[in-house]
C-alpha cells in the first residue's frame, strides 16, 4: 500500500511551525498549544493532545509525524551515567551522554557527526567529519533523553526535572555549526516548550575566536573553552586549532566575552595529562595569563579518560590536587571533574567507534 511521506513537525523552527499550524486552523493560539504538547509534555502522538479538537488532531495526523531518531545503543554505567548512540534518517550516528549528580542532571550533546579538529586527547578526533547536525537533530537529543529518562511534565512522580543542564561538549565543534546551534538554543529556551534557562546551557569550544566574539553578544549562554595547555607550543601540539588561533587571540577574545557579559565566568576546561601539562610550571603560566588578561574564569580540571591508541596517560589524583591548590592559592576558582561512566566507553566518541568496528566485523 502507498504510504504518504509525512513531514516531521519537530523539524521546524518556531516561526515555520507557527505558519504551518496557522495555515490549518482559524485560531492562532492552537499553535502554542501544540508546541507545548510536543516540547513541554513530550507527546509523540497527536491523538493525546486533549485540548485540540478531534478534527484538527486528524488533520495533524494526516499531514505530520512526531517521530524521534532511533536509539541504537543505550548503556548505563555503574555510576548512573547513561550513554546513548542516536541514529538519524541517513544512518549517521552521534553520542549523547546523561550525567546525573546530586542536585542536577547534565546532558552532553553532539553538534556534528565526527569532527575536523583531531585534538590529540579526544577519541572523536580520530573520526573524520561527516556532516553538521541540523538544529532539529541537536534538539532531538534532548527529546530522546527526556523520553528515556521519563522526564516529561506528564510524569507525576517527578518533583523537578532530572535533566537540568545542557552542555555542547559531545561530538564536534559547536562553533563550526554556529547557525544550527543558535537555532537549537532558541527552541531549547522557548518558554512555551522545553524552557531551559540560558544559564543552564553551556557551549564548549576548542577556541574559534570569531565565533567567541560573535557569541558574546548573540547567544548569551555559558561559555567553556577547551584550553588544555598553558603556552602556544604545547597547545599547538595537543590541539591543532591553536595554529590558527593562538593563545593571545584566544585570551583576548575571552576578555571581550567577559567585558560583554560581566556577570558570567568563562570555564576553562583543562584535561590533566601526565607529565605533559600537569606540572607546577603550567599552573604558574595559567595564573600569569589569567591575571595579565584580567579574566573572569573558573578552571575545571578534568581527569583524562584513557583510550586504546592514545599515548597520553592520566595524571595522578595527587598531581591534580597539587595543581588545584596552586591555582586556589591565587584565588582562582578551580574544580576537579571526576571520571564518569568509565565502564561504558565514556571518552567522547568511543561508543561510536565501537559501533563502527562492530558493523565492519559483521561485513567481513
Ligand atoms: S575535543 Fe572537541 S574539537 Fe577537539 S577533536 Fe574532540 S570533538 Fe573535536
Amino acid at each position: 500500500m502507498f504510504t504518504k511521506n509525512k513531514i516531521n513537525l519537530t523539524h521546524f523552527d518556531k516561526k515555520t511551525f507557527d505558519n504551518e499550524i496557522i495555515s490549518l486552523v482559524e485560531k492562532p493560539f492552537r499553535s502554542k498549544q501544540i508546541w507545548s504538547w510536543i516540547y513541554s509534555h513530550g507527546l509523540k502522538n497527536f491523538q493525546e493532545m486533549s485540548n485540540i479538537s478531534k478534527q484538527l488532531r486528524e488533520i495533524l495526523e494526516e499531514k505530520f509525524s512526531l517521530n524521534r531518531p532511533q536509539i541504537t545503543k543505550d548503556i548505563t554505567s555503574l555510576d548512573g551515567t547513561r550513554k546513548w548512540l542516536i541514529k538519524f534518517s541517513d544512518n549517521r550516528e552521534v553520542e549523547t551522554v546523561f550525567i546525573p549528580e546530586e542536585n542536577r542532571g547534565t546532558l552532553c550533546i553532539s553538534s556534528q557527526v565526527g569532527c575536523t579538529l583531531a585534538c590529540k586527547f579526544c577519541h572523536t578526533g580520530t573520526q573524520t567529519l561527516v556532516r553538521n547536525l541540523e538544529f532539529h537533530e541537536i534538539v532531538s537529543q534532548i527529546l530522546v533523553a527526556k523520553d528515556l529518562l521519563n522526564d516529561w511534565h506528564s510524569n507525576s512522580h517527578l518533583k523537578s526535572p532530572l535533566l537540568t543542564n545542557i552542555v555542547f561538549m559531545g561530538m564536534g565543534e559547536p562553533f563550526f555549526n554556529y547557525e544550527n546551534v543558535a537555532q537549537a538554543i532558541k527552541i531549547l529556551t522557548d518558554n512555551d516548550g522545553l524552557n531551559f534557562s540560558l544559564r543552564k546551557i553551556t557551549i564548549s569550544t576548542s577556541g574559534l575566536v570569531p565565533e567567541i566574539l560573535r557569541c558574546a553578544n548573540e547567544l548569551k549562554t555559558n561559555l567553556a573553552i577547551s584550553l588544555h595547555a598553558t603556552n602556544d607550543a604545547l597547545r599547538t601540539e595537543i590541539m591543532a586549532i591553536n595554529k590558527k588561533f593562538p593563545l593571545h587571540e584566544l585570551l583576548s577574545s575571552c576578555r571581550f566575552y567577559n567585558q560583554e557579559n560581566p556577570r558570567q565566568k568563562i570555564t576553562f576546561e583543562y584535561i590533566m595529562l601526565r607529565n605533559v601539562n600537569d606540572q607546577e610550571k603550567n599552573a604558574i603560566e595559567m595564573i600569569d595569563f589569567i591575571k595579565r588578561y584580567n579574566l573572569n574564569v573558573k578552571i575545571n580540571l578534568i581527569a583524562f579518560n584513557p583510550w586504546k591508541g592514545c599515548d597520553y596517560q592520566p595524571s595522578s589524583e595527587t598531581t591534580i590536587k597539587i595543581f588545584q591548590d596552586i591555582l586556589k592559592n591565587h584565588e582562582i576558582l578551580t574544580t576537579i571533574r571526576k571520571v564518569r561512566g568509565q565502564d561504558v566507553l565514556a571518552a567522547c566518541g568511543q561508543l561510536k567507534s565501537a559501533s563502527i568496528r562492530e558493523k565492519n566485523k559483521n561485513y567481513q
